[in-house]
Order: structure tokens, then C-alpha cells, then sequence
């Protein structure tokens, strides 16, 4: 993060841009978005290294208001774009942003197996349990029983845990922060692009034209724990958790802090826990196919020579052509 008596290049009005903004009053989306471009700021990261990628719903917006690169993909297809950015141009900081139903429903399958490739790439999911821009169905992160005021009946099925999907699929960098606390979500999302691996923050983010059950005065209540009046919300770290496994090549301890990262995310409680779950180095998808396969290089598919000087393609295909001649 910059110091404060660094000269900053870039202000975080340079991370803003111009284009018109449709969500709703009061959407948590803003405050991750301010979040986000406050981050970049505090990172002094070059607009023009940074891409943003998104899938669609009302949080894959992100991508135009932001002043960066961006990329408004499919839906669910927001990490498949994402990695091929970042195997294509490894100097380039690829952030995807997308909702709990575009990540945990249509694109459940690319979110698991991003995390088995342990590409670099940070993903912001802004979880808030409904379909925001179909008007509200429930989503893949809405507990069964629950009825907000969008839905004609309880939802009638299970509601999945991200985190722990995220940890048994291979996630490197496992978080949950808060839309509207500013702070915490600034060093989450720092920690986040810092970390080298496939980083997940899950955002809570009250959606309050859908979701009446949990929106900004729920998270701002306290709630009683035996016998004592607490904030609903809380950072683990404060209670002394530390998710960072210290020694990667001691499989013990990466073991140990796994499990309790397990424990911790699966724990039934009224209050919402944030900070970082578990976080542990591990080679990138880019670093194990270099070790895979020599020939590749240190510089991994992205520096393959694929032309030479005078730019004619040094890949012969004319054998793969061949043999779909008819
Ligand atoms: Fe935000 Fe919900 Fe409005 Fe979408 S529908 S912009 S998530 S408040
Ligand atoms: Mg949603």
C-alpha cells in the first residue's frame, strides 16, 4: 500500500470512469466498487496493466466503471475469459467480478475448476443471495426456509458455502469481507491481488431492492452471545485467527490450517464472519505447466515464439489441415 508521504502517480479518481451507473439507491455494489478502486490506488497499479472481467448480472457491470481494461463476457463465463487473459499476458493484473449466481450457479463449474489450475487471478463475487437484474429469483447462496420479499414461497432448496467449495476445489486465497466495511475490504482485496494464485473474496452485499431479509441494518445489528451484545458482524483475525499457512512445504501445517479452515467457514452462527480463511502458496497453473513441460520455458505459454522476425508463423499446421481434407 502506498505511504502517505509517497508522491502517488495515480489518484483514485483516475481509476473512475464516466460511464453512466444504473444500480439501485443504496446497492452494496457501490461500496465494493469504491473498494476496489481504492485498492488499485493504494497499489499504484498502472490502469493499463489492470483488466477487469465480468459475467452479466447487476455487479458485471463493474468492468465499465471501471478506468482499466475490461472485458463484459457470458454469463458464468467470466473465469475462462479471465484465465486465457492471464496465461496470454502474464505483466497484466486480471481481477473478475461477477455475482453469486453468474459464479456459484450458471458458472459453478468454471469456479471449481479454476481453482484446481491455481491460475493468478483475483475474483470478487458480490454475494447477495438473490438474481438482482432478473428481479430477484433465489441463488445458488440463499439457505433453504428463507423467504425474501421477492420470492412467492421459502425457498425449498439447499443453500450452498462458497468458501468451502472454494477451499475443497483448490482455492489458494479463501476470503469473505463485507460490502460497507470500507476498511476491511480495502486490505482484503489488497491481500487478494497481492497474492500470487486464485484468490476468492466473497463480498456480502446487501441487495435492497430484493433482499429485505439481509440487508444494511441486519449487518448493523448486534446480536446476543451468551448473554453479551455483539456486532453482527466481526473479523476473525481479531480473535486471533490466522488463516496464512507460514511453510508451504510443510504439508502438516498446510493440512492443519485447512481443516480449520473447514471448521471455521462451516460454523452455524448469527453473526457473519469475515477476513481471510486460509491463504497458502502453491504453484500457479503457469509455473506447473512449465515444470511439466521443459520445453515451454520459464516464461510459460505466454512467451512461446509463435512468429519469427519478420512475422511469419514458425507453427506448422499444414499436417493438422491435412488430415481434415476431404
Ligand atoms: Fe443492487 Fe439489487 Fe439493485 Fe441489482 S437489483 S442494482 S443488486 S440493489
Ligand atoms: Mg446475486
Amino acid at each position: 500500500m502506498a505511504s502517505e508521504t509517497q508522491t502517488l502517480t495515480y489518484k483514485v479518481t483516475d481509476y473512475k470512469s464516466e460511464a453512466h451507473n444504473d444500480w439501485c439507491p443504496g446497492c452494496g455494489d457501490f461500496g465494493i466498487l469504491s473498494a476496489l478502486q481504492h485498492t488499485l490506488a493504494d497499489l499504484q497499479l498502472d490502469p493499463w496493466r489492470v483488466a477487469v472481467c465480468s459475467g452479466i448480472g447487476c455487479s458485471s457491470k463493474t468492468p465499465h466503471f471501471v478506468r482499466t481494461y475490461g472485458v463484459h463476457t457470458l454469463h458464468g463465463r467470466s473465469l475462462p475469459f479471465a484465465a486465457g487473459l492471464k496465461l496470454a499476458n502474464p505483466s497484466l493484473e486480471v481481477i473478475v467480478v461477477g455475482g453469486d449466481g453468474d459464479g456459484y450457479g450458471i458458472g459453478v463449474g468454471h469456479f471449481v475448476h479454476a481453482g484446481r489450475r491455481n491460475v493468478d487471478l483475483t475474483y470478487i463475487v458480490h454475494n447477495n443471495e438473490v438474481y438482482g437484474l432478473t428481479k430477484g429469483q433465489a441463488s445458488p447462496t440463499l439457505q433453504q426456509g428463507l423467504q425474501p420479499k421477492s420470492l412467492p414461497a421459502p425457498n425449498v432448496l439447499q443453500g450452498v458455502n462458497p468458501l468451502a467449495m472454494a477451499l475443497s476445489a483448490g482455492y489458494t486465497f479463501v476470503a469473505r469481507s463485507y460490502a460497507f466495511d470500507a476498511k476491511h475490504l480495502r486490505a482484503t482485496l489488497t491481500a487478494a491481488i497481492r497474492h500470487r494464485g486464485m484468490a476468492l473474496v466473497d463480498v456480502l452485499q446487501p441487495c435492497p431492492t430484493y433482499n429485505d431479509l439481509h440487508d444494511k441494518e441486519y449487518f448493523a445489528e448486534l446480536v446476543e452471545i451468551e448473554g453479551r451484545k455483539v456486532p453482527r458482524v466481526y473479523h476473525i483475525e481479531d480473535e486471533g485467527y490466522d488463516g496464512k499457512v507460514a511453510d508451504p512445504n510443510d504439508e502438516r501445517e498446510v493440512q492443519f490450517k485447512l481443516r480449520a479452515a473447514f471448521e471455521r467457514v462451516m460454523r452455524h452462527e448469527e453473526r457473519a464472519a469475515l477476513g481471510v480463511f486460509f491463504q497458502v502458496r502453491r504453484p500457479t497453473f503457469d509455473e506447473r505447466l512449465a515444470r511439466a513441460i521443459p520445453a515451454l520455458g520459464a516464461g510459460g505459454p505466454a512467451a512461446l515464439r509463435i512468429a519469427d522476425a519478420s512475422g511469419r508463423p514458425t507453427t506448422d499446421l499444414s499436417s493438422l489441415v491435412r488430415e481434415y481434407l476431404v
